[in-house]
C-alpha cells in the first residue's frame, strides 16, 4: 500500500509512507517519502489503523430483525471500522458466560472483529451484580448497563471495585430515572413548545458527578458514555485535572444535531441522552478541541422502520451511526478546525483500543493488518439505500458530507471498498 498519508496516532505520525502486509499481519510500516510501487495505490488518501467503535448495539440475541452481529459488522466495515464492541441490552441480556460465548461464536462469521460488553447487573436491572468474573474469562472486554443508568450508588461502587480487580473498564450510561421523569427530549424551550416531556441536564450531570466521585474514592476506572451537556464536559474536565481515572466519549449526533431539529418530529432524532442545544454543541466541540473527550463512538442503535413510525413519545430511542461517523467527524470537526485528522483517528482507533485492551489501533509490524483508507475530500450524500445496516433509522439521510472511508481491511482482507 503506497502513495497515501500514513496516520499513526500511536506514534504521532502524519506523513508519507507505505505499509507492507503479509499473511494477514502488518510486516513493515515505512514512514518516509521513498516511492515504491504497491498493490494498492492510496494517493490522496489517509491510511489509518482500523477504526474501533467501542459503543454499538448489534441486537443479537433477541432482536435480529433490527440488526444481527453479521449485518452490524457489514455496517461497521462500510463505515471504516475494523473492530466494534457491542452493548449487552439484548434479549436475553449479555449478563452471563453462555451469552458472552454466544456472541463470540456469532462474531466468527462477522466481517470485522466484534467484542462483547457484559452487563454490570443481572438483567440490567441495577439490583444485583452480574457474574462479571465468568464473563470476563469468556471474553467480555468491558461492563456496562448501557441503555439505563445504574440508579443505586452502592451497586455502582461495587461494580467499579470489581472491574478494578479485573482490570476492565466500567462504561457508564449516566442518567437518573427519577430526574429524567420519563422524558423524551431535552428539557427546555423546544420541548415545551412541542409539548414533549423534558429530560433535564441535571439527570445526566448528577450521575456523571457520582461516577467521578466513585472513581476517585475507589481508585477505579470509569468510562463515561455519550456525554451530551456543557455541564458534563465541565465535570469531566475538572476530574481530569485532578487526575481521576475517567475517560469520556462523545457521539457524532451530539456534536452535530441540536434539539431545535425536533420541530420536524422525526423520531430518528430521539436518542438517550437527548439532543441538547446549540450551546451544548459549542461546549462539546470545545471539549473535543481541549482533549476533554478521549473517544468518539457512535452508539449505533438500529430500530426497524415501523418501530420508529410511532409518535415521538412512544418511538424507541436511538439512531444508526456506523456508516456516517467518519463523514460527520470529517465535516463537523476536521473541516471546521476543531481537531486535526491525527487526533480524530486517535479518538476513533488507538484510544478506544487501549481502553478496551484489544489488539487494534496500531500500525506496527506484527499487528493484525486492520487498516482503514479514508478519502478526506470525498463528497457524498447519505442515502438510505446505501446503508448496510439492517435498519435505516438515520436522521442524516439526504445530508451532504465530505470525507468517507473508502476501503476497510481486516486481517489483510478487504471487507469493504467503494
Ligand atoms: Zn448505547
Amino acid at each position: 500500500m503506497t502513495g497515501g498519508t500514513i496516520v499513526d496516532p500511536a506514534d504521532n505520525y502524519f506523513g508519507p509512507g507505505a505499509i507492507v502486509v503479509k499473511k494477514g499481519k502488518i510486516a513493515e510500516v515505512i514512514k518516509s517519502k521513498k516511492k515504491d510501487k504497491g498493490d494498492i495505490d492510496a494517493s490522496g488518501k489517509l491510511v489509518c489503523p482500523g477504526l474501533v467503535d467501542m459503543h454499538v448495539h448489534f441486537r443479537e440475541p433477541g432482536y435480529e430483525y433490527k440488526e444481527t452481529i453479521f449485518t452490524g459488522s457489514q455496517a461497521a466495515a462500510a463505515g471504516g471500522f475494523t473492530s466494534a464492541a457491542c452493548m449487552p441490552n439484548t434479549e436475553p441480556t449479555i449478563d452471563n458466560q453462555e451469552t458472552v460465548k454466544f456472541v463470540i461464536q456469532k462474531a466468527k462469521e462477522a466481517v470485522v472483529n466484534v467484542y462483547p460488553i457484559g452487563a454490570l447487573t443481572k438483567g440490567r436491572l441495577g439490583k444485583e451484580l452480574a457474574e462479571m468474573d465468568d464473563m470476563h474469562r469468556a471474553g467480555a472486554v468491558a461492563f456496562s448497563d448501557d441503555g439505563s443508568g445504574v440508579q443505586n450508588g452502592l451497586i455502582m461502587r461495587r461494580a467499579i471495585e470489581y472491574c478494578k480487580m479485573l482490570s476492565v473498564p466500567v462504561i457508564s450510561h449516566c442518567e437518573y430515572n427519577d430526574l429524567a421523569e420519563g422524558g423524551v427530549a431535552n428539557e427546555g424551550y423546544i420541548a415545551s413548545k412541542l409539548g414533549l416531556r423534558g429530560i433535564s441536564r441535571v439527570a445526566e450531570e448528577l450521575m456523571i458527578a457520582r461516577e467521578i466521585m466513585l472513581a476517585e474514592y475507589t481508585g477505579g476506572f470509569v468510562h463515561i458514555a455519550h456525554v451530551s451537556t456543557a455541564g458534563g464536559v465541565d465535570l469531566i474536565k475538572k476530574a481530569k485535572k485532578k487526575n481521576i481515572m475517567v475517560t469520556a466519549e462523545v457521539c457524532p449526533h451530539h456534536f452535530t444535531l441540536s434539539d431545535d431539529l425536533l420541530e420536524t418530529y422525526d423520531t430518528n432524532l430521539k436518542v438517550y441522552p437527548p439532543l441538547r442545544t446549540q450551546k451544548d454543541i459549542k461546549a462539546i466541540k470545545k471539549g473535543i478541541a481541549d482533549g476533554v473527550f478521549d473517544v468518539i463512538a457512535t452508539d449505533h442503535a438500529p430500530h426497524a422502520y415501523d418501530e420508529k413510525q410511532l409518535e415521538f413519545d412512544y418511538a424507541p430511542p436511538g439512531m444508526i451511526g456506523l456508516e456516517t461517523a467518519v463523514g460527520l467527524v470529517s465535516t463537523e470537526l476536521v473541516r471546521k478546525n476543531v481537531i486535526d485528522w491525527l487526533t480524530a483517528i486517535k479518538m476513533m482507533s488507538s484510544t478506544p483500543a487501549c481502553i478496551l485492551n484489544i489488539p487494534a489501533g496500531k500500525l506496527e509490524a506484527g499487528a493484525p493488518a486492520d487498516i482503514t483508507i479514508i478519502d478526506p475530500e470525498c463528497e457524498w450524500n447519505v442515502a438510505e439505500d446505501d446503508f448496510k445496516s439492517l435498519s435505516k433509522n438515520s436522521p442524516f439521510i439526504g445530508r451532504k458530507l465530505v470525507g468517507r472511508a473508502v476501503r476497510t481491511i481486516v486481517g489483510g482482507k478487504t471487507v469493504f471498498e467503494i
